[in-house]
C-alpha cells in the first residue's frame, strides 16, 4: 500500500506501542484522544486527505523516484524544478485549509536532505550509507509515513560548543557504540509533529569539529521505541479546547484543527546499526544541516503563505461584518497585506524555480533565495497580523465568552450590542473576531507568527547563510571595474580577470563537501 486515506492514517497511529507522552503534569493514558493531540493530528490528517481528493490529487501526489508509483507528495524525493515548485503551491493549499501548521514537512525536507548528504558521503568517505538510506526513503514512502525530522538540540549554553557544555547531553549523542548499533541520550527541542507520527529521523544540529564524533549522529528509528519521552508543549490559550460544546468551540477561534511541538527525550535509545546514516563523520554535518535548513526554509515561503491567506480573508470578512468593506483605506490595507503575502509566496517560488540537480540525483533549492525567504518570512507575517488586528478593532480581546453568549440572561443582550453592519449575522461577527484572535494571539499564532520567526532557524542562523552565500566579492569585481575603467575593453577585461580571481579555489575549499 502506497498511500493511506486519512482514516488509515489514523488509525496506524493507533496500532504504536503506546508512546510515553505528559501533558499537564501527567501521563497520557490515550495521547490521540486528548483535544491537544486531536485537533493537531486532523491537521497531518489532511496531508492524506486531499491525496484522495480529485481536485487536489495532482498537486498531492508524485512519481516515485524508486518504484515509479503514485506516492504522496510529503515522501518524495524532487525530481525536477517543478517538483520543488509544487511542493510549495501543496504547502500553500494545506495552509489555507487549516490555517495553521500540517507538521510533515519536516520529514519531507530531512528525507531529501539525508538522502544527498548520505550519497556525498559515500563517494567522498567510501562509507555505506546511501543504499541504506534508500532502503529507508523506499519504506517511507511505501508506508506513507509521517517521518517526525529531529533536528534541534537543546543546545544549554548557546556560548559554547556541544563538546564544552557542563552538561554533556545538551547536544543529542551516541553514548555507547556496540557492534549491532548505537546508543543515543540527549533531547530534541520544537518536535513539531512528533506524536502524530510514524517514524523519526535523527540529525546533528550544528556544524561539528573532528573531536566531536560522538555529536554526529544522524539515524532513523521508530516513534514508539523504547527508551523516548515526550513532554507536551503547551500552546497560548490552548485550554479553551478542554470545554467541549458549543462554548469553547466559539472561544477557541478554529476548534477543528491545531500544531503540535513536544520536546523529545531519548533516555539510551538503541538504534541498530541498519538504522543509522552517519556515525562519526564530522565534516558531513554542517552540509546536512545546511541543506535541511535550506529545504526547510522554501517550506515556509507556502504554508505561511497558506495561513496568510487566512489572516486576508478574516480581514475582508470583519471589515464587511464592521460595515467598513467599502473604505478606501481598509481596502489599500487588503491590499498591502496582499502584497505582502505574495511577496513570500514569490520567494518560495523563486528559489524552487532556481533549484538544481544534486549529485545524488535529487533536486535543492536556490540556498541562497531560500534563506531570503525565510528571512521575510520572520517579518512581514508579523505585519499582516498588524494589519488583520487594525482592521479588526479591539473587541478581538474584549468579546465575552461563548458562556456569555449562551447564557440567557446575556445572550439577547449580546445579540443587540455586538451586532454589527445590517444584514450581517453577530453570531458571525463574534467567531470571525475569535478566528482572528486564535491567528494573531491564540494557539495558531504559534504557527503563524512565532514558528515564522524560530521555525527552520531564528532570523541570524539566515543572515549568516546570506552573508555567506551573496558572493561579495564578485559585486565588488563590477564596482570596482565600472569605475576604475573607461573604455568597454577594459571594464570587461577587468571584470573577466577579477572574477577568476575571486573564483579560483581556495586551499581550505578542499575540505568542503561535494554539496555545500
Ligand atoms: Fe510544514 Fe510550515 Fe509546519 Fe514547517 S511550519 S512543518 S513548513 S506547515
Ligand atoms: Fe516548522
Amino acid at each position: 500500500m502506497a498511500m493511506m486515506n486519512a482514516q488509515q492514517y489514523r488509525d496506524s497511529l493507533a496500532r504504536r506501542k503506546p508512546l510515553k507522552v505528559y501533558l499537564d503534569g501527567k501521563l497520557l493514558d490515550d495521547p490521540l484522544a486528548h483535544p491537544y493531540v486531536r485537533t493537531s493530528m486532523n491537521s497531518v490528517a489532511l496531508t492524506y486527505e486531499l491525496a484522495q481528493d480529485a481536485e487536489h490529487r495532482q498537486l498531492m501526489t508524485a512519481r516515485s523516484a524508486l518504484t515509479g508509483e503514485t506516492i504522496n507528495r510529503f515522501c518524495h524525493l524532487h525530481q525536477s524544478t517543478e517538483d520543488l515548485i509544487n511542493k510549495v503551491r501543496m504547502q500553500r493549499l494545506l495552509g489555507q485549509r487549516c490555517g495553521t501548521c500540517f507538521q510533515r514537512c519536516v520529514g519531507l525536507d530531512a528525507l531529501n536532505a539525508v538522502f544527498a548528504t548520505t550519497f556525498d558521503m559515500d563517494r567522498r568517505l567510501g562509507t555505506g550509507y546511501h543504499a541504506r538510506f534508500r532502503k529507508f526513503a523506499l519504506a517511507m514512502e511505501q508506508n506513507d509515513w509521517i517521518v517526525d525530522g529531529a533536528m534541534t538540540d537543546v543546545k544549554g549554553d548557546r556560548g559554547k560548543r556541544p563538546s564544552e557544555q557542563q552538561d554533556q547531553d545538551m547536544y543529542l549523542r551516541v553514548v555507547e557504540r556496540r557492534r549491532d548499533g548505537v546508543v543515543i541520550r540527549g533531547a530534541k527541542a520544537h518536535q513539531t509533529g512528533a506524536i502524530n507520527s510514524h517514524m523519526v529521523l535523527v540529525m546533528p544540529t550544528a556544524s561539528l569539529k573532528p573531536d566531536e564524533k560522538d555529536y554526529a549522529i544522524t539515524c532513523a528509528l521508530p516513534a514508539d521505541a523504547d527508551g523516548i519521552t515526550y513532554v507536551y508543549g503547551r500552546q497560548s490559550c490552548d485550554e479553551r479546547k478542554l470545554g467541549g460544546g458549543e462554548a469553547s468551540d466559539m472561544d477557541a477561534g478554529s476548534s477543528t484543527y491545531g500544531g503540535q511541538e513536544a520536546l523529545m527525550i531519548f533516555d539510551d535509545v538503541f538504534v541498530p546499526e541498519d538504522m543509522i546514516f552517519m556515525n562519526g563523520e564530522t565534516e558531513f554535518a554542517g552540509t546536512l544541516v545546511d541543506l535541511f535548513a535550506s529545504y526547510h526554509r522554501q517550506s515556509y515561503g507556502g504554508c505561511k503563505v497558506g495561513n496568510g491567506d487566512v489572516a486576508i480573508g478574516a480581514a475582508a470578512s470583519i471589515a464587511e461584518y464592521n460595515g467598513v468593506a467599502k473604505a478606501s483605506h481598509i481596502k489599500d490595507k487588503i491590499v498591502e497585506m496582499n502584497h505582502l503575502n505574495e511577496t513570500l509566496f514569490a520567494c518560495g517560488i523563486a528559489c524552487s524555480a532556481n533549484g538544481a540537480k544534486l549529485p545524488a540525483g535529487n533536486f535543492f533549492v536556490d540556498a541562497l533565495l531560500a534563506n531570503v525567504c525565510k528571512q521575510n518570512v520572520t517579518r512581514l507575517p508579523y505585519e499582516i497580523a498588524r494589519l488583520l488586528q487594525d482592521i479588526a478593532g479591539g473587541l478581538m480581546v474584549t468579546l465575552p465568552s461563548g458562556k456569555d453568549w449562551l447564557n440567557p440572561a446575556t445572550r439577547e443582550l449580546l445579540q443587540k450590542y455586538l451586532a454589527g453592519a445590517a444584514g450581517t449575522s453577530t453570531y458571525e461577527r463574534v467567531r470571525m473576531l475569535r478566528l482572528i484572535e486564535n491567528l494573531t494571539m491564540g494557539r495558531a499564532a504559534v504557527a503563524y507568527l512565532t514558528e515564522s520567526m524560530h521555525g527552520a532557524g531564528s532570523p541570524q542562523a539566515q543572515r549568516v547563510l546570506i552573508s555567506r552565500l551573496a558572493k561579495v566579492e564578485e559585486k565588488k569585481v563590477y564596482a570596482k571595474s565600472l569605475a576604475l575603467n573607461n573604455s568597454v575593453e577594459t571594464v570587461e577585461a577587468a571584470i573577466r580577470t577579477g572574477l577568476q580571481k575571486v573564483r579560483a579555489p581556495k586551499k581550505a575549499d578542499a575540505a568542503v563537501p561535494v554539496t555545500a
